[in-house]
């Protein structure tokens, strides 16, 4: 009883690992483009791509999880996770869905070796 309540809680807590860990990694690359940018570099497309792919699609797989922690309540009509659960699925279609983004980073990057 005790261990499955156990198994239970770090299975939480190895979501809230893998959600902060998700968050941080998408902040991270977003960063780097506003760096590279500010540094003056002229052409930001693939860093752009891959944080605007890294944020959309793990914020995709943050709220899912999150949705999973809170169990019955993630999908009681709008509850604020509930909420989020439906807001951010278009986030990974507007702007250059992710499946466009992949292109250009793989445009961009065989663009860059090519060099
Ligand atoms: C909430 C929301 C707000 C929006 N706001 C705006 C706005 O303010 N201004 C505006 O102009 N537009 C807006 N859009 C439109 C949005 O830009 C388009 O929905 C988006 O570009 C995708 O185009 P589509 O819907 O025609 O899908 P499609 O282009 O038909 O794509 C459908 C699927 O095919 C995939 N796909 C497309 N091309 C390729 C390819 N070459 N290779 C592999 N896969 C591919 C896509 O990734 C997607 O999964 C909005 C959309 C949503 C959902």
């Amino acid at each position: 009883m005790f261990g499955q309540a156990l198994s239970d809680f770090q299975m939480t807590q190895g979501k809230l690992a893998d959600m902060v860990t998700a968050i941080d990694a998408a902040a991270l690359l977003t960063y780097r483009a506003a760096w590279a940018r500010d540094i003056g570099k002229r052409r930001i497309t693939r860093e752009a791509a891959m944080a605007k792919m890294q944020a959309t699609e793990s914020a995709q797989q943050v709220i899912d999880a999150a949705v999973q922690v809170f169990g019955g309540l993630g999908v009681v009509r709008e509850h604020p996770v509930e909420r989020l659960y439906r807001e951010v699925r278009s986030l990974r279609i507007y702007d250059g869905a992710t499946e466009v983004q992949k292109l250009i980073i793989a445009r961009e990057l065989l663009m860059e070796s090519a060099q």
